[in-house]
């Protein structure tokens, strides 16, 4: 365990002689993490955790010195980021909305592009009360950010894995918000004669052989929260024939999906009978969320 320095220098046990600064260890670090995106911004992050400090502290304080235990545990918190596990893992943590979440490899890190739905959620239906599902919720984030904007909207949140179940209804207490209930469900199969005005999902949708899931970050990850079937649209097809019977007339479903299965998605959705089947870009500009009415 890292301990925290109890002063401006973080120098203990003779650690300075040896000279190794809050900016060397960073720069050495940012150098071994160089096959990551954010380098240098991992660096930090991972320094930061292991003094317990916060980022600012490091970059105020780039001339401390680090003792021989801080060293040793921010060489194990590197070692594990330079093996491709994605660093919310390693410090616990991810911001999503206006929100911050635990996370652990029971669940998919919450990534950017998922708040367009959130987004989009927010736009179709008006500030009224509602009943909202989140189908395969993870680590609740899009359940938690809806129920944070909409205290009136009560929201269901299902997963099939009672270990992302226990980590979503934990940042749901840690967050103080109680217009959620969990439920453990393989998709709809526990909401049996329930109705809801909106069902919201970012299901598994990458294709079993897609080379994407050799990602070494990805490795890390539920494979059963990131790929569905040979085209990855099995998890789809499932919730776009169970919205039908779920959604109460009007309702809408807000489909997450990949890149290149937008047109897939719309014509599953024609077939269910759903209307104003509509697309969104995420930021990267990728077809991304798909909108659909149960009229
Ligand atoms: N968007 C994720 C990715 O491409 C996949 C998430 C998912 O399958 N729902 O890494």
């Amino acid at each position: 365990m890292a301990r925290a320095p109890t002063d401006d220098t973080a120098s203990a046990d003779g650690a300075s002689a040896e000279g190794v600064t809050v900016a060397s260890a960073l720069e050495s670090a940012r150098r071994s993490l160089l096959s990551q995106e954010s380098a240098a911004l991992d660096a930090q992050l991972l320094l930061a955790q292991a003094l317990q400090r916060s980022r600012s502290w490091l970059l105020a304080h780039a001339d401390a010195t680090l003792d021989s235990a801080t060293r040793d545990a921010f060489a194990v918190l590197l070692a594990r980021r330079v093996a491709g596990e994605p660093l919310a893992y390693i410090t616990g943590r991810r911001e999503f909305w206006s929100l911050t979440l635990a996370v652990n490899n029971a669940v998919l890190v919450p990534r950017p592009e998922t708040e367009l739905l959130v987004e989009r959620a927010l736009a179709l239906l008006p500030k009224a009360a509602a009943w909202v599902a989140d189908l395969g919720t993870g680590s609740g984030a899009i359940a938690l950010a809806l129920a944070s904007e909409r205290p009136d909207w009560q929201l269901t949140a299902i997963d099939q894995s009672s270990a992302a179940l226990a980590v979503a209804s934990s940042n749901a207490h840690e967050l103080g918000l109680s217009n959620l209930q969990f439920l453990t469900s393989d998709w709809f199969s526990s909401l049996a004669g329930e109705r809801f005005d909106l069902l919201v999902s970012n299901p598994p949708y990458i294709a079993e052989s897609d080379p994407a899931l050799l990602d070494l970050a990805l490795q890390h990850e539920p494979r059963t929260a990131l790929s569905s079937g040979p085209e990855g649209l099995d998890a789809l097809r499932v919730i776009i024939a169970g919205a039908t019977t779920q959604l109460l007339p009007g309702g809408w479903l807000l489909l997450e999906h990949g890149a290149t299965q937008a047109a897939a998605v719309a014509t599953m959705l024609v077939a269910q009978g759903f209307t104003h089947v509509r697309c969104h870009a995420d930021l990267a500009g990728l077809p991304r969320v798909t909108e659909a009415q149960r009229t």
